[in-house]
């Protein structure tokens, strides 16, 4: 049987609101710094194409030390050894990982982890996609609560991984156990969704962060892209004069100018013509995010 001891998330948030205001000021910073600090060393290793984890270049495999590096397949990984990854790393660690590197190709766009387009029966499922690899994490509520067969009897999650469109692990191959920290987590954000979010760091926010900055914020520090496949918005803008009508030449101009500073041209037309004319700006994401990849599920006994 499962001696697995769950901690109580209302007990520790009983214990962070008794803590003075400034206590927890000064632990999210220190948190804050670490994590950053993490970021920085996984960004200077990635450029040389080492891993931060265990400092050797992503194409070496040791046996001895399993590492969630090999998730990349750059080195001679196979789909059989991927029990060694999730034995020596936690949901958290992996999905942070890989949520990390896909980051480095194209921010937020490549993680697909939207609400609206997961299932109602999921607490988890994302996928994420980088170079000709696609990842997904699938755990619906029934893995969740751990109910299923002696082999399922735990909380657990599933995995599906693609090379080049083609399956490599299946969804169905494994039951990864989550670790007392993911439960400890998830239950957290279960029990009070609009306080806590499920953070992955710095360099670890997907399309779900990107849908929910605020607008003005967008408009104020996006720049504009000129190939689609490293943006992360897209934006529509229409003015329509309420006085005298807009030039063409003007609007050409403020065309030049978004290309050449790489500012979106709805800033720069709500900046410029002030009230002279109404900007109406439509923010979405980019179309080509990955799509989720849907698990069938077994039916229950
Ligand atoms: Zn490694
Ligand atoms: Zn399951």
């Amino acid at each position: 049987m499962d001696d697995f001891k769950r901690v109580n998330p209302k007990s520790f948030k009983e214990m962070i609101e008794s803590l003075p205001a400034g206590e927890i000021d000064r632990i999210h910073q220190l948190q804050h710094e670490q994590a950053l600090d993490e970021h920085r060393r996984f960004k200077e290793h990635y450029e040389r194409e080492e891993c931060y984890l265990c400092g050797k270049p992503f194409k070496t495999l040791s046996k001895s030390a399993p590492c969630i590096h090999w998730l990349l397949r750059r080195c001679k990984f196979k789909a059989k050894d991927f029990s060694k990854v999730y034995q020596a790393f936690d949901y958290h660690q992996i999905s942070s990982y890989l949520r990390w590197v896909a980051n480095q190709e194209r921010f937020q766009g490549n993680i697909n982890d939207l609400v609206d387009e997961k299932g109602e029966r999921k607490v988890i499922q994302t996928t994420i996609k980088w170079k000709n690899i696609e990842w997904t994490f699938d755990c619906s509520k029934t893995d969740y609560e751990g109910h299923g067969g002696s082999n399922s009897s735990f909380p657990h999650y599933h995995f599906q991984m693609r090379i080049d469109g083609k399956q490599f692990i299946n969804f169905n191959s494994h039951h990864i156990r989550f670790s007392e920290k993911d439960l400890f987590n998830l239950d957290l954000v279960h029990q009070s969704p609009d306080l806590v979010k499920h953070s992955f760091g710095p360099g670890g926010s997907g399309m779900q962060d990107a849908v929910e900055v605020d607008p003005e914020f967008i408009l104020q520090h996006t720049v504009a892209t000129e190939n689609e496949d490293e943006a992360t918005y897209h934006m529509q803008t229409m003015v329509m004069a309420e006085d005298e009508p807009i030039k063409g030449e003007y609007l050409q101009a403020l065309i030049e100018e978004s290309r050449a500073t790489g500012k979106p041209m709805a800033s720069l037309l709500s900046e410029r013509l002030g009230d002279g004319a109404k900007v109406n700006t439509i923010i979405f994401p980019v179309d080509r995010i990955p799509d989720i990849a849907k698990r069938t599920e077994r039916k229950r006994r």
